[in-house]
């Protein structure tokens, strides 16, 4: 049967991290194609939302965007409900942003349960890699976490110059298609 005639799937993706790493950042970039140096604490919405065709599906991606709580509260069940991918973000300039990654996964898995964690479609995103010159978290460092968490898949990314952040979003929605 051919795909234009099936309803899209609608894919939920959470993305976590801590403060000031780029969260809202990528998703302009990723949704509305641009890039703001102003600071963004809140999009003003629950989520955004994107269509695109994955393999061989449509697909109604849902992206859910904190509004600034991560820094001081907890995020509330309904940000993490159903989620079926979760975008995990760091700076690579900001060792304690990468350190929290353990914190937000953790905080992840106990906040939407996923039937079957070990499997759940994770991926890491090193965000300002333009700012190679300050970078204090080495891309090894980082890999080396990924794997140790199960294989998830890691890009480095910049949302201010556009680098790899459609092919990060690709694997986002490859991976939770995968899983059903
Ligand atoms: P959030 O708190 O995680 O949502 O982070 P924001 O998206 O608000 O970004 C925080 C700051 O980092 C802003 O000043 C952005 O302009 C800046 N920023 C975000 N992404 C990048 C990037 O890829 N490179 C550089 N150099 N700055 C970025
Ligand atoms: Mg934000």
């Amino acid at each position: 049967t051919s795909s234009s005639i099936t309803r899209p799937k609608l894919l939920k993706v959470v993305v976590l991290g801590d403060s000031g790493v780029g969260k809202t950042s990528l998703l302009e970039r990723f949704v509305n194609r641009r890039f703001s140096q102003q600071y963004k604490a809140t999009i003003g919405a629950d989520f955004l939302t994107k269509d695109m065709f994955v393999d061989d599906r449509n697909v109604n991606l849902q992206i859910w965007d904190t509004a600034g709580q991560e820094r001081y509260q907890s995020l509330g069940s309904a940000f993490y409900r159903g989620a079926d991918a979760c975008v995990l973000v760091y700076d690579i300039t900001d060792v304690k942003s990468f350190e929290s990654l353990e914190t937000w996964r953790d905080e992840f898995l106990v906040s939407a349960s996923p039937s079957d964690p070990q499997h759940f479609p994770f991926i890491v995103l090193g965000n300002k890699s333009d700012l190679e010159g300050q970078r204090s978290v080495p891309s090894r460092r980082a890999q080396q976490w990924c794997v140790s968490k199960g294989d998830i898949p890691y890009f480095e990314t910049s949302a201010k110059e556009n680098i790899s952040v459609d092919k990060a979003f690709d694997v986002v929605v490859t991976n939770a298609l995968r899983r059903g």
